[in-house]
């Protein structure tokens, strides 16, 4: 087991009929921007929900964070902020618009251009108090200090990270995820379970409790997800599918153990590059990684084909190879596509995919470092 320190700041609020504790979680004398997305809140009643919990707080609104959230939209908000004097951000929406709060509330306090915090990893120190009002169970983003925005001019999408960025609180309550498309809850699903797999299938191993978590969150997961589609108004399997996608990335699980994120970080060039989802991109690459990956994640594909997926007999290589095909047997359960070529993208795709790693500086992925360029196109070959 690695060292580690732990202290996740946000105050999680989990349940049905729960947003209007925004109202006592946000202090009255501070000016608040809600914002949010395309506008999926206005035909779900989460924004009536916002607005009569915040009848006794000044507010106004920012919409129209797209999906992979842009750089210039952010900017947009910012000049918002400062127009109406917002002292206070909430994020009303999925990972996008919380991702997209969580740069805007960092820039607000930001000396010099925001573009620096994406493409020179700029520290941010300070920045605006924010909430998030969940409404897509996939990213962790409500309790997490990270975000994903992306440049559309020039196809780059970039992570940044501050602990000043974590939420102050999260609201999940599972029923509004009832009016989520079919396929957004199956893309959010495959977000969580492969957040779990990149902090639990590294090597070396060793951190037992930090393995059950990961397996715990890996078999609701694959317990709920379908029933999240065949039921979708069970309330029990919905707040199941949510609280796992937020343990699967609030820092827990990751303590003391190896991690990876080489799949999440080829998927943001398949998103920047061919407009996938993100939960798409993660369906296609990780069985890709697994089998490039085999020999050194041996001991924990074992341990994962045993423990998640209850595959006890044959050879060593058959029981891998088995808990390869159940995973994406699995994503292809909920309807995503597992293929490059599902996607329309060949193999004459594959090189510019590898120059756009090598220009995010993305040449030594994955737990050990080890997974450079030559080493992603192999992947990207098997995922063809
Ligand atoms: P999303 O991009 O936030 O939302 C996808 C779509 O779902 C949007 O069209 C949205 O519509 C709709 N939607 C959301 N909630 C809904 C509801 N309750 N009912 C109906 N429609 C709803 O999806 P996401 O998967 O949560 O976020 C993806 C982004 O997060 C990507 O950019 C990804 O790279 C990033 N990410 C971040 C982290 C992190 O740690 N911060 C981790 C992984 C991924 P509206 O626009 O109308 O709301
Ligand atoms: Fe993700």
């Amino acid at each position: 087991m690695y060292n580690f320190s732990f202290q996740n700041p946000t105050k999680l609020i989990f349940g049905e009929g729960q947003i209007s504790k925004i109202a006592s979680s946000i202090p009255k004398d501070k000016k608040v921007l809600v914002i949010y997305g395309g506008g999926s809140i206005k035909n779900n009643g989460v924004y009536d929900q916002v607005s009569a919990a915040l009848a006794e707080h000044q507010w106004s609104e920012f919409g129209g964070i797209e999906p992979n959230p842009g750089f210039h939209t952010c900017l947009k908000a910012l000049e918002q902020i400062k127009a109406d004097g917002s002292e206070f951000l909430l994020a009303v929406g999925g990972g996008s618009v919380a991702d997209a709060t969580k740069f805007i509330a960092g820039a607000a306090c930001f000396d010099g251009d925001p573009l620096t915090i994406l493409t020179e990893g700029a520290k941010v120190r300070k920045a605006l108090p924010l909430g998030v009002v969940l409404t897509l169970p996939a990213t962790g983003s409500e309790s997490n200090p990270n975000g994903v925005v992306t440049r559309y001019e020039t196809q780059d999408k970039m992570p940044f990270y501050s602990r000043a960025l974590y939420p102050q609180f999260a609201v999940l309550d599972p029923t509004v995820t009832y009016s989520l498309p079919e396929k957004q809850v199956a893309n959010g699903i495959v977000d969580a379970f492969v957040h779990t797999i990149e902090q639990y299938l590294t090597f070396p191993v060793g951190a037992d409790l930090q393995d059950r978590f990961a397996e715990g969150i890996l078999r609701t997961l694959i317990d709920n997800g379908p029933k999240a589609l065949s039921e979708p108004k069970n309330y029990n399997v919905r707040a199941n599918v949510m609280w796992s996608a937020t343990m699967a990335l609030n820092g827990l699980i990751g303590l003391a153990v190896p991690q990876d994120w080489s799949t999440h970080f080829i998927g943001h060039e398949l998103t920047a590059l061919h407009g996938l989802d993100h939960g798409q991109t993660l369906a296609v690459v990780l069985p890709g990684m697994m089998e490039e990956k085999r020999e050194q994640k041996r001991e924990k594909l074992l341990q994962y084909a045993r423990e998640v997926l209850a595959i006890e007999h044959g050879t060593e290589n058959e029981r891998i190879d088995r808990a390869i095909e159940e995973t994406r047997a699995f994503f292809e359960s909920l309807g995503v596509q597992t293929r490059l070529s599902d996607y329309g993208i060949g193999e004459n795709d594959i090189p510019p995919m590898i120059e756009a790693l090598k220009k995010h500086n993305m040449v030594a992925l994955g737990e050990h470092q080890d997974v450079t360029p030559e080493v992603s196109a192999a992947v990207l070959k098997r995922c063809l």
